[in-house]
């Protein structure tokens, strides 16, 4: 295929179309913004805006956009055309600096967790030059952060890019340490994205998966995904020609799709881009959800990214793969000579301790009701932050706790005094999957957020705590004479090591024993997003965001309530689905196969023949209807009560704790009823139609 590199990036007003099309003193001036993060004039921006337009225009483009990431975790936009009518009655199209650099979205529509009083409803969109502009559907989308007119960041991109700054400023004075003093340095992330296909035709028989996403709902399929036989296995044609499509799509945009695969459960896949830039990585994963969502329907096909659609089958996640960069070289590479070996342990170190002091933080940018049915069910990593460094790694970090020297396998010695790691690390192709934080060979692997997410929460959290980390090495290190530096630099590491070793844990993470020993290390474990949550807002988190100018306390608030506003009002929605399915929709169905039973069994009798199994039957499904009756009640009233709590967190934690297994509860009755109802009365498609649809 050929075709790639014509496709590639072809709707993207990259660096490449930027040198194309602006004068060569405005695009010099536009990288200086771009690579160092030089604030730009408005002149500049007039003639960028100029070119930009001149381009959108000619690729189809009517109308522009501020793209941008609410609260609500969505991406929001509303748009605008290049129009400017003449007094003549002809209109001209246009396009201002100003028009590029600031927008003012009518900000009173998106969940701010109280930052915006609603008479200050305004908010304004800023320009992101570091990410590049995009035409999507004749728009241009450029991408933009979005602020209060108070200077309150109202979305999640400003944290982020907050927090990769504070990270780079840590890192700088560590690699000053080195010798080292790059231009820039980045945080890199690949996101692998889980999904499921299933046909539209199921999928609108479903309100439940119409309504919430995930089927509230449904008996186990026969078959599951014991055999094995889905993942990477061939790719049907359906799904196929989707893939192509979206890749296609996605390679216009400049995103770099690369690998897709069947996952493990029936009518699960993922897609994994190239790694990029942090910020970059994070916009394209919100588009690529975008698009999969939309290119499905092109196929009679619905793209569901919850995090746990399916009860029994693997629920989906995204995958963090995370990295720092100094100008392209990845510090979490081990590296080849002693220098970059201790350089290495040091950054190493820096997340390990990271990871371990902010456990609490890192759990909670996962949190949501959609993950709550993942994380810890023996399928995703479980709801306890833990390391896994694998065998090597792990021995050489017990080495250097202890003080002992360290063999490897091969008997290479290592002298730890001058931090000569063996190479065969880079090779580290041990994989746990039941670890929610693995070290990949030179990169880490944060497994826990959930296919939905925005990545942008978990990514700020570890950012801002590893910055901290660099900051407490670059602290200590930075009185030492540079003779001293090496000695210095390993017995920090080693200090560190061993006090934040009781984080890393090579073994099984599904495991009831992983369980009690976290429990005997200290680890926190907050089995659900009512118990996770409260921790951004602990003295401890807030501190942290403080410190390094990420989010003021009333932002981590802000954050907070929104969090907390959003698990209520989607479990209360659920409620009110299950229910209304239940009276309506479930309840009505068995009763009608029940009564028509009863009349066979009445018939029957009538000309003296003994039916025992269908009395039988009629009588279970009878009783089914009583319990079914009986437990929708129960859950009405626990979610009546739940609804009426004016105290957000107190109703979180009783969603959570009381109502969900009320919930559980109905479902199973239900779904016990399922698999004993005439297949010509059940009112919705089964888990066998929904899941092997072809
Ligand atoms: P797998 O996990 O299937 O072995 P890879 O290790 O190649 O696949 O990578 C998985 C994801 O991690 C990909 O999206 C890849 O681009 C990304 N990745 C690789 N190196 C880095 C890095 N230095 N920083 C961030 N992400 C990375
Ligand atoms: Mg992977």
């Amino acid at each position: 295929m050929s075709k790639i590199s014509e496709i590639y990036g072809s709707s993207v007003f990259d660096k490449r179309t930027m040198r194309e099309k602006l004068p060569s003193a405005t695009y010099k001036s536009l990288l200086k913004t771009i690579d160092a993060g030089e604030p730009l004039d408005l002149d500049v921006a007039n003639v960028v805006a100029h070119a930009m337009k001149e381009w959108a225009i000619e690729k189809g483009a009517t109308h522009f956009t501020h793209w941008f990431q609410p609260l609500s975790g969505t991406t929001s936009e509303k748009h605008d055309a290049f129009l400017s009518p003449e007094e003549n009655g002809s209109a001209i199209t246009s396009f201002s600096g100003k028009e590029l650099i600031q927008g003012e979205p009518d900000a009173s529509s998106f969940p701010s967790g109280g930052l915006r009083a609603t008479f200050e409803a305004r908010g304004y969109t800023a320009w992101d030059p570091t990410s590049y502009a995009f035409i999507k559907d004749e728009v241009l989308c450029i991408p933009t952060a979005f602020c209060s007119y108070t200077g309150e960041a109202l979305d999640k991109k400003t944290p982020l890019l907050r927090s990769m700054g504070a990270l780079e400023n840590q890192a700088r004075r560590v690699l000053a340490l080195f010798g080292e003093n790059p231009q820039r340095i980045l945080t890199t992330i690949g996101a692998e994205q889980e999904f499921f296909l299933i046909s539209e035709k199921d999928y609108a028989a479903r309100e439940d998966l119409v309504l919430t996403g995930r089927t509230l709902f449904g008996a186990p399929p026969c078959k599951g995904q014991e055999l094995e036989e889905h993942y990477f296995g061939a790719i049907r044609p359906t799904v196929n020609n989707f893939m192509k499509e979206l890749d296609e799509e996605l390679w216009a945009l400049g995103i770099p799709a690369r690998t897709k695969h069947n996952e493990v459960a029936p009518a699960q896949h993922e897609l994994a881009p190239i790694f990029a830039n942090a910020n970059r990585a994070i916009d394209a994963n919100l588009l690529t959800m975008e698009k999969m969502r939309l290119l499905a329907s092109n196929h009679g096909l619905v793209c569901l990214l919850h995090e746990k659609p399916f009860e029994g089958i693997n629920g989906s996640g995204k995958h963090d793969n995370w990295s720092m960069s100094a100008d392209g070289k990845n510090l979490l590479d081990p590296g080849e000579n002693p220098s970059e070996n201790l350089r290495f342990l040091v950054f190493l170190t820096a997340v390990i301790e990271a990871v371990d002091n902010y456990q609490e933080l890192l759990r909670m940018s996962v949190a949501s009701a959609g993950n709550d049915h993942r994380l810890g069910a023996h399928e995703a990593p479980p709801a306890i932050m833990s390391i896994f460094l694998g065998d090597e790694l792990g021995a050489i970090m017990e080495s250097l706790v202890n003080g002992a020297e360290y063999r490897n396998a091969g008997q290479v010695a290592m002298d730890l005094g001058v931090a000569v790691l063996p190479n065969f690390l880079k090779d580290n192709t041990d994989r746990n999957r039941t670890s929610p934080f693995a070290f990949t060979g030179n990169k880490f692997e944060f497994r826990a957020p959930g296919s939905n997410v925005n990545l942008a929460d978990a990514n700020t959290c570890l950012n801002t705590a590893v910055a901290k980390s660099l900051k407490g090495f670059a602290d200590a290190l930075e009185n030492v004479s540079p003779a001293d530096f090496e000695a210095a630099a390993i017995s920090y590491v080693k200090q560190s090591l061993t006090d934040h070793q009781r984080i890393v844990f090579n073994g099984n993470g599904y495991s009831e024993e992983w369980e009690r020993e976290a429990e005997r290390r200290g680890l926190a474990n907050h089995r659900n997003t009512a118990e996770a949550l409260p921790s951004y807002i602990d003295p401890k988190s807030i501190a942290l965001f403080e410190e390094f100018g990420v989010l003021t306390e009333n932002e981590v608030r802000s954050r907070y309530e929104v969090k907390l506003e959003k698990y209520t009002k989607l479990l209360n929605i659920e409620c009110r689905v299950m229910k209304r399915m239940a009276r309506r929709t479930y309840i009505p169905a068995i009763s009608r196969y029940a009564s028509d039973t009863a009349e066979g069994v009445a018939r029957l009798e009538a000309i003296g023949v003994e039916c025992p199994s269908q009395k039988e039957l009629a009588k279970r499904l009878a009783d089914g209807i009583v319990a079914a009756a009986a437990a929708t009640n129960e859950l009405h009233e626990l979610h009546t009560k739940a609804a009426a709590m004016q105290d957000k967190q107190q109703a979180a934690d009783f969603y959570a704790g009381t109502v969900v297994p009320a919930m559980r509860k109905l479902r199973s009755v239900i779904d016990g009823l399922e698999i004993i109802t005439s297949r010509d009365y059940w009112p919705a498609p089964s888990y066998n139609n929904l899941l092997f649809y072809v």
